[in-house]
């Protein structure tokens, strides 16, 4: 049996890259075992082994930077539904629980899959800023049951059973933004491990036959543009409360009221905020706001809904 793995390209941040962290604290120690963590004080990442010192580097410094900010979600329209409190905190809690492990793009991801027995996998190769696979993981996981897909990390099988195995891939771009803009595209990229309301049977077989799924908020995956700078490209969002508008609300949460930020980062963000609000097909970002597609749903589930 050939299962092709189905790798979707959530991220779509075309001008944007993502965070940072490396081992720090008792990251030497850890490394020995494993690749290490971002560590400190910031949201933590599992290093793998594989990825660069320069991309441990901007990990560390970016989950540092989530942690830090000062801000206040209180002011913010939807902050604390979205992140479920109005501090960073609540923006780390966030993070933790949809993403776990950061890999290199060098990284031969279908490599590190497992299975028992194994049949074989093919990806594209992707050069990326920073995506997030796991919903893609956890769909090829369960179109090659009743064998157990395991993605192997730093020498440890780790099963794939949930949307939010929380498995991130970051390139050499990533490395390169500022530390506000990978903090943001970290947190944008923390939502495409949600499988808001479970997955349709019918769409399992749509990725079985390599065909588009018809719902998209399993994963959060995004649509094509029509319009603008993006057209052409999965860079948009044709429904409510997606990576999109997660994104946005965080980096206006940055740009207006975090008191610990330069101004240079708060002009980034609100750049970033203009950005990811304008990337809405169908309705505009301040109808969502408004409730017009009611409140945001953050939950995730493993659900497979038969609808077949
Ligand atoms: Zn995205």
């Amino acid at each position: 049996m050939k299962l092709v793995l189905i790798l979707f390209l959530l991220s779509s941040f075309p001008l944007l890259t993502s965070c940072g962290g490396s081992s720090g604290g008792d990251g030497d120690q850890l490394q020995e075992n494993t690749g290490g963590s971002t560590g400190g004080d910031g949201a933590e990442i599992i290093f793998d082994s594989e990825l660069s010192e320069a991309e441990r580097q901007a990990l560390k410094e970016s989950t540092s930077a989530i942690a830090n900010y000062d801000i206040d979600g209180s002011q913010v329209s939807r902050f604390s539904q979205i992140f479920g409190g109005n501090r960073s905190s609540s923006v780390v809690k966030f993070f933790e629980e949809r993403v776990n492990y950061g890999l290199s793009e060098n990284t031969d991801l279908i490599a590190r899959l497992v299975i028992q027995p194994g049949p074989a996998f093919s990806q594209t190769d992707l050069a990326i800023i920073a995506n997030n696979p796991s919903s893609g993981l956890w769909f090829a996981s369960k179109l090659s049951e009743p064998d157990d897909l395991k993605i192997k990390i730093n020498n440890q099988l780790i099963d794939i059973n949930s949307s939010r195995i929380g498995v991130m891939r970051f390139g050499t771009n990533f490395t390169v933004i500022e530390t506000v803009q990978q903090a943001i595209v970290l947190v944008h990229e923390a939502r495409h491990s949600d499988c808001t309301g479970g997955i349709l049977a019918s769409d399992l077989e749509r990725l079985r036959n390599q065909t588009d799924m018809i719902e998209n908020t399993c994963g959060h995956a995004h649509d094509l543009c029509s319009d603008g700078p993006y057209a052409g490209q999965f860079a948009c969002d044709s429904h409510p409360w997606g990576a999109y508008a997660v994104s946005a609300v965080y980096s206006l949460a940055i740009a207006d009221t975090c008191t610990n930020c330069s101004e240079t980062d708060k002009a980034i963000a609100m750049t970033m905020h203009f950005d990811s609000a304008s990337r809405f097909l169908i309705f505009n970002y301040e109808d969502m706001l408004n409730g017009e597609f009611g409140s945001p749903d953050m939950s995730s589930s493993n659900e497979v809904r038969q609808d077949l």
